[in-house]
């Protein structure tokens, strides 16, 4: 599904360079869950962002389902967004002069669904997150929690292969946080969707299959986890 080889991200910095990825390489398979973790600053969301096609690798390949991205037009990237990866940040990213409802509508317009299609979905995801008392309300009348819930349906809403989430539950309590990683795992389990995610948490982790830890841009460790762990979260 995801293969990276050799990916490195530097930036210029004066005169010289500051790597930021360092020969990463990754296979993962469809219908995984792997979280990411590793010390601030260490290339995490820089990674994520690479894998989901919102930056690209000053070097090494990258292959997204067999293709060579670096191959892709800047409209098949566009389609690969509007189709097949849904993002999840920590900071919401959702649209402040839309309601809930539009927010949820937005990718299946660009997805070019139409009218009673839209509908239908925009209500089964309102369903399922409990936000359809919430559907006429803006972002900012909402919680933090509800706001990420909003977040993840949208991600959702348009049916990905693959979710990339971004500590997801970063700023949320631990209750609204075990919503949304389970919501994350029944998906996982349930319907195979492959699932990236970067935490800070240990226990986070534990509803994955495998971690990685970065240190410096380097892959320091890559590692099942063991699933008593992942059933005790
Ligand atoms: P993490 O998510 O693990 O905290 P990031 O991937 O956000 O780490 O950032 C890793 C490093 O890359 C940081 O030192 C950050 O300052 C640097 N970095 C990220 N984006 C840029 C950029 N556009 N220009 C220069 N340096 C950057
Ligand atoms: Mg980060």
């Amino acid at each position: 599904m995801i293969s990276l080889r050799n990916i490195t991200k530097s930036y210029r910095n004066g005169f010289k360079r500051a790597f930021v990825l360092r020969r990463v390489s990754l296979e993962i398979e469809a219908g995984e869950f792997v979280t990411i973790m590793g010390p601030s600053g260490a290339g995490k969301s820089t990674l994520l962002h690479i894998m989901g096609l919102l930056d690209e690798p000053s070097d090494g390949e990258y292959q997204f389902r067999g293709t060579p991205t670096s191959s892709l037009s800047e409209k098949q990237r566009t389609e690969l967004h509007r189709t097949q990866i849904g993002f999840v940040f920590q900071a919401y990213h959702l649209i402040d002069d839309l309601t809930v409802y539009e927010n949820l509508e937005t990718p299946l317009l660009y997805k070019g669904l139409g009218r009673s299609e839209r509908k239908s979905k925009v209500a089964e995801m309102l369903d399922r997150f409990s936000l359809v008392a919430k559907q006429k309300l803006f972002p900012s009348q909402l919680s933090g929690g509800q706001q990420q819930l909003v977040g993840v349906a949208r991600a959702l809403i348009i049916e990905p292969r693959v979710i990339l989430a971004d500590e997801p539950t970063g700023n949320l309590q631990s209750a609204q946080g075990e919503e949304i990683m389970q919501t994350l795992r029944n998906l996982n389990r349930n319907e195979g969707v492959t699932i990236v995610q970067v935490t800070h948490s240990e226990k986070q982790a534990g509803y994955g299959d495998r971690i990685v830890r970065l240190v410096d841009g380097a892959v320091d460790e890559d590692v099942a986890v063991d699933a008593g762990a992942a059933t005790a979260a």
